[in-house]
């Protein structure tokens, strides 16, 4: 699909362009699936005397004076006029818009929309948004709010969305979803779809739209998966048949688990046949995948083949060089360990090792980070190859990877417990393994879901377990009070019938850190999160994990993979805003040393009867992350881990970038979505009868090939 340039949209230029082109737009196409990040709620007008003085809100107003422009400050010109309803009136003020003058005419009247202070007994607006009301015409009720880049305007953008909308209406573009299907599931057209998520009718049409653009991203995601996996089962791969583990098995100090035991049996059947094993193994930290690795290792080298372990950092791969050299050492193999960071004569010598023709020269069990898909890196009998933490890598990389080791087989290992019906659908091309079991002998962290009233009482709280020497983490749903300029409505807020969800004001980190030192001013309180330089992040990392740090605040963007044993007690404030998925691996950061752990989970929605409250209460009673998982999808559904995993996760597992699906909160419309799509696979494998499918499957994988580096 060529696409319509951008630039034949009237008004859109060589700047505008520029500008769209940060956004990713370069067609009218691309601008068309460029999402409101939420509304403007224009259509519930209040009266003036109902303005809270805080939020912006709607009003309908008649012009009651002329307008006057006043100049100040030389070049500056301020107009002012009255307004009024029937609860008062209202002074409008606009700056340097002298030309609005002949727009607010006496007696007529405007929707106004912006925020409504009081000033002793009367109100004032300043710089409202606004348009012309008439009786007979009504105004749409939601109003689109962008996510925008430098040099282009809410309005500018919504005008050249309506453009874009007029043109593909013209061209009349056939359903890429047959209608057949669209009428099975209960699907709007996406000409119907497109329309209604930029300029909702109404708040039904705009569930309606959003539900048929998730099922078509579902769709055309999981087409393009199994259209992989049917790829795939044809390559063809050197059988290791000589499966004998229990030689590695016995030499460990622990039994395996049941789950290993039944992983490791998978990974031997798989590796037994002369096609290629495509398998993830998904564990939650500490299941105990290393093992795995391990066994699926020592089959290949008994096999006389070579087996390769990647990690994406240095740090990782040379802890599982330690763990494997534990291992191997005793049956008298030695890894070989190669990093980037490595000198080019040692990286030489290893290169020559690992494509050794002769097996007595060669390098057959090597440990290391992306220095194993640079050029020179060759196998020359490659086995298996093992992708470890593998939200990390894309697909391209695991592509390149198994294009590197052609014929042999692949095991890639992820560390996001979701839930096996999740994961058979996100990870369509792959076999799934799960380790749903904790080796024996884990701390349990005690959990407390509590609301507001026990601030006093988790502050005392705080002081004893710091008196006592442990260390704390708080982690916060957003940096500082009103970063992001809050809309209405976020799109997430509209549920599936059309209702609206509403949240309480988010905790911000800086504002925490204050505030507690503050209340206690004998702690050593820093704060940490996602906008600061990495230098200033890395450094107060460190001065925590020396113990000079007493409580640590944060968003949730602490560094992946610290590990402070000393800290016992992890507070979430906002908690009913994360998922559960992500509240348990918050958790796991802490009882990983000798001291007794606690988390706290604080939320107002933590006593009654509601959803939010039922579904932290999961948390008291459930330490395993599967049964979490499958807990938050029963009741938010799969939208919540591609959002909460997003940055580093399916989004780029998958390979895709999802737009709308992050805010499916219906597992069933994921499921009928993906079965259809496996339905058409089965009946045409190539969708050479589906053309305009094939090329939507296309654009949508192509999205990742620039994102990987
Ligand atoms: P992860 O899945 O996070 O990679 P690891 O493989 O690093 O977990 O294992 C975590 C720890 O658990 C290691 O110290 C390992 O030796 C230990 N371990 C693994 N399997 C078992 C088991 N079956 N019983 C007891 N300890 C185990
Ligand atoms: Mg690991």
């Amino acid at each position: 699909m060529v696409g319509t340039d951008i630039k034949k949209l009237y008004g859109v230029g060589e700047a505008r362009a520029r500008s769209y082109e940060k956004l990713g737009i370069r067609t009218v196409e691309d601008l068309l699936v460029h999402y409101p990040r939420g509304y403007e709620d224009r259509g519930n007008i209040r009266l003036l005397c109902e303005a809270d003085g805080e939020g912006k809100s709607a009003h309908l107003l008649t012009v009651a004076t002329e307008p006057k422009s006043a100049r100040i400050k030389g070049r500056m010109s301020l107009l002012k006029f009255r307004a009024y309803d029937d609860s008062g009136v209202c002074e409008i003020t606009f700056f340097n818009q002298d030309f609005l003058r002949n727009v607010f005419t006496l007696g007529a009247t405007f929707r106004f929309y912006g925020r409504v202070e009081r000033k002793n007994n009367r109100y004032a607006m300043t710089a409202p948004a606004y348009e012309p009301w008439r009786e007979d015409a009504e105004l749409p009720p939601l109003v689109p709010v962008y996510p925008l880049t430098e040099g282009l305007s809410q309005k500018q953008l919504a005008k050249d969305m309506k453009s874009a909308l007029t043109l593909q209406s013209v061209k009349g573009e056939e359903d890429m979803l047959p209608s057949e299907l669209r009428r099975r599931h209960g699907l709007c057209l996406r000409s119907f779809a497109l329309r209604n998520i930029h300029a909702p009718e109404s708040f039904s049409a705009l569930a309606a739209a959003k539900r048929r653009l998730i099922f078509e991203e579902f769709f055309l995601f999981s087409l393009g998966l199994s259209a992989t996996a049917k790829q795939r089962e044809i390559t063809e791969a050197e059988p290791c048949s000589l499966g004998d583990y229990q030689s590695l098995c016995r030499r460990l100090p622990y039994e395996l688990t049941d789950a290993q035991k039944r992983v490791a049996e998978e990974i031997r059947a798989d590796m037994a046949k002369g096609q290629a094993m495509n398998r993830i193994l998904i564990g939650d930290v500490g299941s105990g995948k290393t093992v795995c690795a391990a066994i699926a290792m020592w089959i290949a080298l008994q096999n006389g083949r070579q087996a390769v372990l990647m990690a994406p950092t240095e740090i990782l791969a040379r802890q599982h060089y330690a763990d494997l050299c534990d291992m191997f050492l005793p049956l008298g193999i030695q890894p070989v360990l190669l990093c980037g960071s490595m000198s080019a004569s040692e990286k030489k010598r290893i290169h020559k090792g690992l494509s050794a023709p002769d097996p007595a020269e060669r390098i057959s069990l090597v440990v290391g980070t992306q220095a194993l898909l640079s050029e020179g890196v060759e196998f020359a009998a490659p086995g298996v190859v093992i992708a470890d933490e593998q939200h990390r890598f894309g697909v391209n990389q695991r592509a390149t990877l198994a294009e590197k080791n052609r014929h042999s087989h692949m095991l890639v290992m992820s560390a996001t417990p979701i839930p096996r019906t999740l994961a058979l659908s996100l990870y369509g091309d792959l076999d799934v393994s799960l380790l749903d079991e904790m080796p024996a002998g884990r701390q349990r962290v005690d959990t407390f879901v509590v609301d507001e009233s026990y601030r006093e009482r988790l502050r005392k709280f705080i002081l004893k377990q710091t008196e006592e020497g442990g260390q704390i983490y708080v982690v916060c749903p957003s940096i500082e009070e009103n970063e992001e300029e809050e809309t209405d409505l976020s799109l997430s807020d509209i549920d599936g019938e059309g209702r609206v969800r509403r949240s309480a004001p988010l905790k911000s980190a800086v504002g925490y850190a204050e505030e507690l030192s503050k209340a206690l001013p004998t702690l050593r309180v820093a704060v940490v999160h996602g906008k600061m330089k990495t230098a200033e992040k890395d450094a107060v990392m460190r001065n925590f994990s020396s113990g000079e740090i007493d409580v640590l605040v944060s968003t949730t963007v602490i560094e992946v993979g610290v590990n402070i044993p000393n800290a016992c007690l992890m507070i979430v404030e906002n908690a009913d805003r994360f998922g559960l998925s992500q509240l348990h691996q918050l958790r796991g950061r802490v009882g990983r040393g000798k001291r007794k752990s606690y988390c706290v989970l604080v939320s107002e929605a933590a006593t009654g009867e509601n959803d939010a409250h039922t579904r932290l209460s999961v948390m008291k009673t459930c330490y395993d992350g599967y049964s979490i998982a499958e807990h938050d999808l029963q009741m938010r559904g799969p939208g919540d881990f591609l959002r909460t995993n997003g940055e580093q996760g399916f989004r780029q597992s998958g390979g895709v970038r999802f737009r709308l699906a992050e805010l499916c909160d219906d597992t069933g419309l994921m499921k009928e979505a993906m079965s259809e799509a496996r339905l058409l696979i089965e009946a045409d494998p190539t969708l050479a009868e589906h053309p305009t499918l094939a090329e939507c499957v296309r654009t949508m994988f192509a999205a990742e090939q620039g994102t990987i580096n």
